[in-house]
């Protein structure tokens, strides 16, 4: 698959920060899981993680947390 920003390289396996705001609430997911382009530096996470994501944002606002910056966990299962 060739990178859809730059359709030059192919992205590779590694690993991103996400950054997400919601009003008030902010998170910094490090360490997620993502495919990379080597040539312009786009990620692209699977649906899995798009869903985990959101799942801990929601988590973490619910628990009236403002701005948090963690490493991002896997669903266990
Ligand atoms: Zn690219």
């Amino acid at each position: 698959m060739k990178c859809l920003m730059c359709k030059q390289s192919d992205p590779r396996p590694g690993l991103t920060t996400v950054a997400l705001e919601r009003g008030e609430f902010s998170l910094v997911l490090k360490n997620v899981p993502a495919l990379i382009c080597p040539q312009c530096g786009e990620a692209y996470t699977d649906e899995a993680t798009a869903t985990r994501i959101l799942e801990s944002a929601n988590e973490l606002e619910d628990a009236g947390l403002q701005v948090v910056v963690r490493s991002f966990v896997p669903k266990r299962i």
